[in-house]
């Protein structure tokens, strides 16, 4: 089989525009090693690369991606556990500043969850997986009269807090966020809007960034 076309091609342009542009920068990098002061915990949605949204170059984001952006809690149990080694080599290793979970809307892991649809079944992987979402559901409440899109737009945002809540369930990120070294941020990106907003820790409201920016540059909405 071969190597997709479309991956060749990308390459190529990675060839002629980025690579061309930044080669210093990734010789810099593989001498001197990494030392981004950002990690960021995404969802595996293609719509909602971190790199693209936040125009981040080489060595400046140390990413994490998963079903649903989740971070499991803390749990030395031995168990393999991508997010937790993520988790350790980014804070303990490359000593970020911030770690941001940034969810999206339209997510569709979320979305299976609140409509318990296919394929979410109690044995398979995704099910498991988004069982991590259910203390969030749980502070949403039922749906009960909600539309479904605003049900899932909560159930979104109230899981990325929940997720800040696991992280500090790690002793070592509790410390350093005790100590000010460490802040971490609850971000959520509109698909069909291009708006991010981040969560205010004074209010718990999401409050979108560069709204003034987004007003002037898409006054014409083409969505
Ligand atoms: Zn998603």
């Amino acid at each position: 089989m071969p190597f997709p076309q479309q991956l060749v091609d990308g390459y190529r342009a990675f060839l002629i525009g980025r690579l061309r542009h930044e080669q210093d920068r990734y010789l810099g990098l593989a001498e001197s090693g990494q030392s981004p002061q950002i990690m960021v915990i995404g969802c595996c949605d293609s719509r909602v690369s971190p790199e693209v949204i936040f125009d981040a170059r080489p060595g400046e984001l140390f990413v994490v991606r998963n079903i649903g952006n989740l971070v499991p809690p803390y749990t030395p149990d031995g168990a393999q556990r991508a997010v937790s080694a993520a988790l350790e080599f980014a804070v303990q290793a490359l000593k970020v500043k911030h770690i941001v979970v940034l969810g999206h809307a339209q997510c569709g892991g979320i979305r299976a969850y609140a409509e318990e649809a296919a394929p979410l079944s109690p044995g398979d992987f995704i099910g498991h997986w988004m069982e991590l979402i259910a203390p969030a559901a749980a502070d949403v409440g039922p749906r009960g009269d909600r539309p479904l899109g605003q049900y899932i737009t909560e159930l979104e945002q109230a899981s990325i807090v929940k997720m800040l809540d696991n992280l500090m369930t790690f002793p070592w990120i509790n410390a350093l966020v005790g100590r000010g070294m460490l802040t971490l941020h609850a971000a959520y990106f509109g698909v069909a809007t291009g708006r991010l907003s981040v969560r205010d820790p004074a209010t718990g409201k999401f409050v979108q960034i560069a709204a003034d920016d987004h007003t002037r540059l898409f006054a014409q909405p083409r969505f």
